[in-house]
């Protein structure tokens, strides 16, 4: 179906802001209109990409989501200011199963399956995903969606 993307996002977001009193969870949204997709699909990558933010960023309270649209694609990305991945890690998250297995203080539950499925969610619906790292400074994941070019807002 057709949907508001910027809504999309942002009822997740709330719905999310609603589960931790720590984290600030800042919109930068820029103008993306409509887009046709799987809306309860998205809906769930939005949401396992920022769980993933406020899990993974135990010392930091920031993460900011933002939005931006061209003349082909929407895109949204995640930014956090937490653990971070090593470098020759980052090429893995998206493998079923796999979890960055770290020295830290804290320890993290989870399957390793979030980003696995999102990333099939998401090239399914035609798009794709990908993620910039700095260890030990943070984590910013993006995704793309196609617009179909019949959409004029
Ligand atoms: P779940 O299946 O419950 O989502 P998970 O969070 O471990 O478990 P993924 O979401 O697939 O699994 O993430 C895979 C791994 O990538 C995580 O175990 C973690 O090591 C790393 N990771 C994912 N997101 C972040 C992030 N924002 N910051 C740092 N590491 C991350
Ligand atoms: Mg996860």
């Amino acid at each position: 179906t057709w949907f508001d993307f910027n809504q999309a996002v942002e009822d997740c977001i709330q719905d999310l802001q609603h589960t931790t009193n720590r984290h600030i969870l800042v919109m930068d949204f820029k103008d993306t209109g409509n887009i046709y997709s799987d809306k309860e699909r998205i809906g769930q990558v939005i949401t396992n990409l920022v769980s993933n933010a406020i899990k993974y960023s135990p010392q930091s309270n920031r993460i900011i989501i933002s939005t931006e649209r061209d003349d082909k694609m929407v895109t949204v990305c995640v930014e956090d200011f937490g653990i971070g991945i090593p470098d020759d890690k980052c090429g893995k998250v998206f493998e079923q199963f796999y979890r960055v297995s770290g020295s830290k203080q804290h320890t993290f539950p989870g399957l390793g399956l979030g980003l696995y499925i999102s990333n099939e969610i998401i090239r399914r619906e035609g798009g794709k995903m990908w993620v910039n790292s700095v260890e030990g400074k943070g984590s910013t994941f993006c995704f793309s969606l196609p617009v179909d070019i019949s959409d004029t807002k």
